[in-house]
């Protein structure tokens, strides 16, 4: 068999990279409310990652997402976007934001390479936005969204993790979305990481969600959207837009995982809720050769969990999501 495998035979074709973990947002489930623009680890150069996605690519590599901290606060995303797209055997990359500068970066994005953008938005109203992110920008990130949108970087997915007490009265307005602006909404279950355990709010099941949005019509499942990702796809009868569950916590989807993920200070990850990391820094940083960087990527894969265990109170505690990059 061609590619990477890990000890539980599955392919690992998708790498994730953090390339900040500077935010320009404090939202109260990621980063708890303190203030992450001053946050800097050392952060890989363009140069330091296309070496390690090159490498990667030849050993089966073939889907990257950047992602952050805010990766469009990282100046000239766009040259990072077109050297990675040159890279034999990358046939998809994605970007995760929050959209608060898509609409000065998409055109460019596009033109570079990129192929598709998730946003993450958890309420539709002014207040709350400004209560959860910290910011008072919800209308740019909403015009963000929009000229994702006409850039043609379609479909633009819209993350919405979901907060009891916080969020889940917007549910409804949410996944109504779907049929009017034929937007593509995934629920994601809040997933406890160190400190933020207990101090942010209540988890509500991607079951809860989907009982809630029963009222506006008949949901089927979506075979069409239903890729190698962790959602689950449904679109309400006639509905342009889908309707995503991630449940990381109450149904994990860890058989089917087939990721890695480059933190920002340049360690591989093998499992975002488990804080086994293969330092790739040094070696690059020490002019390792091509087979030495092989072999750590070996290695990050040989050391991927069978699954999570969050079920059994176990969560990560080394590090924030803004440093792995969700
Ligand atoms: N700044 C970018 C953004 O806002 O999308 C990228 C980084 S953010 C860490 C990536 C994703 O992780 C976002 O969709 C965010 O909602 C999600 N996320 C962060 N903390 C989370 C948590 N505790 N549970 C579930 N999802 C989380």
């Amino acid at each position: 068999m061609t590619g990477l495998f890990d000890s539980w035979q599955r392919r690992i074709n998708y790498l994730r990279i953090s390339v900040t973990d500077r935010c320009n947002f404090n939202c109260v489930y990621c980063a708890g409310g303190s203030d992450s623009s001053a946050l800097r680890s050392v952060e890989l150069s363009y140069e330091e990652i296309h070496r390690i996605v090159e490498i990667a690519a030849g050993m089966g590599i073939t889907k990257l997402r950047l992602t952050g901290g805010e990766p469009l606060l990282r100046p000239n995303l766009s040259r990072l976007v077109g050297m990675l797209s040159q890279v034999d055997g990358i046939k998809a990359i994605s970007l995760t934001t929050n959209g608060m500068f898509l609409s000065k970066y998409a055109p460019e994005l596009k033109k570079a390479g990129l192929n598709r953008v998730n946003v993450s938005l958890d309420t539709l109203q002014a207040d709350k936005f400004k209560r959860i992110t910290g910011s008072d920008q919800l209308k740019e990130v909403l015009a963000g969204i929009e000229a994702t949108r006409l850039a043609g970087l379609n479909p633009v997915k819209i993350n919405v993790v979901v907060l009891r007490g916080i969020n889940d009265d917007e549910i409804i307005d949410f996944a109504r979305l779907t049929i009017s602006q034929g937007w593509h909404v995934r629920f994601i279950e809040f997933m406890p990481f160190g400190a933020l355990r207990n101090e942010v709010g209540e988890m509500v099941s991607a079951e809860e969600i989907q009982e809630s949005i029963q009222s506006l019509g008949h949901l089927e499942p979506d075979v069409g959207e239903s890729g190698d990702g962790p959602a689950r796809y449904y679109r309400f009868t006639g509905a342009a837009g889908t309707i995503g569950f991630i449940s990381p916590v109450t149904k994990h989807f860890c058989h089917n995982c087939n990721r890695l993920r480059l933190t920002v200070d340049g360690r591989l990850r093998p499992c975002l809720l488990d804080d086994d990391e293969v330092d790739l820094k040094a070696a690059l940083r020490n002019d390792a050769k091509t087979e030495e960087l092989q072999e750590l990527i070996r290695r990050a894969v040989t050391i991927k969990q069978e699954q999570h265990h969050l079920a059994d109170g176990i969560s990560p505690q080394k590090r924030s999501m803004r440093e792995i990059g969700g």
